[in-house]
């Protein structure tokens, strides 16, 4: 595997809420280990409120974490101060899932997009960044005479693709995609989640790619990580995970996605999701996934599995030896 350009260990991020009049942490991401290669793409997947958004952010420093180490570029980026991490930030971008949302309404999007370069690369004069702004563009799909648009003068996916632009203008190493094609008309998440993958490649991006279901995966992914309140349940190639899910709750996700071939997945066990996620104020003990899995046992709820090696993959599940 190629090196990695992101090593996240025990990454630990929560949130101070009220709750009946006290305050109380909310724990959202709950001890995350992984690695990111060069190059590869690495989907996150879960349930809404699983912890994918503030591990994004954690991961940015968009949020304050509790605790743990991100290990970027060989440096420790939980411990950078704000003049090394102002530094650090053209390298480490982020797209979100409202692509409207992240766009200033008063900005034309030729400002938009040049926006990063004036804050991040100061060296180039006015004439420089209008060229780079004119080539990413027309690298994301957009003509030239979008540049004197606003947001609300543009489509959805033309609205993502400026985000895009924007993001990859200052050539980043790392993308984190938290949802970059989920609000969007089923029509285009096809054209959206292509570009992206062509952008990777030429521009050879390591990208976090997070998203609700397994779906989108299958086709953008090299490998994929589970996540369940807060907390990883499985992280395996996008093959072993899509043809033999070791985790209860990955084979309840992969309910929802169609089965190209049913030749290669004729082994998927069944597994139907029932009730909602627990609130992450109240996690349940030992396995989150416990109160939702049909194969607990008396075990789950005393002992926190920890992620281990099975098969091809990594998995917490004090039974995923034995379960089919
Ligand atoms: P979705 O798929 O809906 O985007 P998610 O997996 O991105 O969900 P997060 O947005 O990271 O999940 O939320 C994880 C948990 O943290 C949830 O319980 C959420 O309610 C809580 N949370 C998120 N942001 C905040 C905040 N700013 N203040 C308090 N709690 C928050
Ligand atoms: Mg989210």
């Amino acid at each position: 595997m190629s090196p990695a350009v992101l090593q996240v260990r025990d990454l630990r991020v929560s949130y101070r809420v009220r709750e009946r009049g006290r305050h109380v942490r909310l724990r959202a991401v709950d001890g995350v280990s992984f690695t990111l290669a060069a190059g590869e793409t690495l989907g996150i997947a879960g349930e809404s409120g699983s912890g994918k958004s503030t591990l994004a952010r954690a991961l940015l420093r968009l949020v304050p974490a509790d605790g743990g180490v991100v290990q970027f570029a060989g440096r420790s980026l939980l411990e950078l101060g704000a003049g090394e991490l102002r530094a650090l930030r053209p390298r480490l971008q982020m797209i979100f899932q409202d692509p409207f949302a992240s766009l200033d309404p008063h900005m034309r999007i030729g400002e938009i997009i040049a926006e990063p370069l004036q804050v991040m690369r100061l060296e180039l004069d006015a004439a420089a960044r209008d060229a780079r702004v004119l080539a990413m563009m027309s690298r994301c799909g957009l003509t030239a005479g979008y540049a004197a648009r606003y947001p609300h003068e543009c489509s959805g996916g033309e609205a993502q693709r400026v985000g895009i632009a924007r993001a990859l203008v200052v050539e980043p190493e790392v993308l984190v995609c938290d949802e970059p094609i989920s609000s969007l008309d089923a029509s285009i998440r096809s054209q959206i989640a292509n570009l992206l993958k062509d952008l990777q490649q030429q521009m050879r991006l390591s990208l976090l790619f997070i998203a609700h279901d397994l779906a989108a995966m299958r086709f953008s992914c090299d490998r994929v990580l589970v996540l369940y309140l807060g907390r990883v349940m499985e992280v395996a190639t996008r093959d072993a995970l899509f043809s033999a899910p070791r985790h209860p709750y990955t084979q309840a996700l992969l309910q929802a996605v169609p089965i190209p071939d049913p030749r290669t997945t004729r082994a998927r066990p069944r597994l139907r999701l029932e009730g909602e996620i627990p609130s992450p104020l109240s996690p349940p003990s030992g396995c989150v996934f416990r109160t939702r899995c049909p194969h607990a046992i008396e075990r789950c709820a005393h002992e926190v599995p920890a992620l281990r090696t099975v098969g091809a993959s990594l998995v917490a599940c004090h039974r995923a030896e034995e379960l089919p």
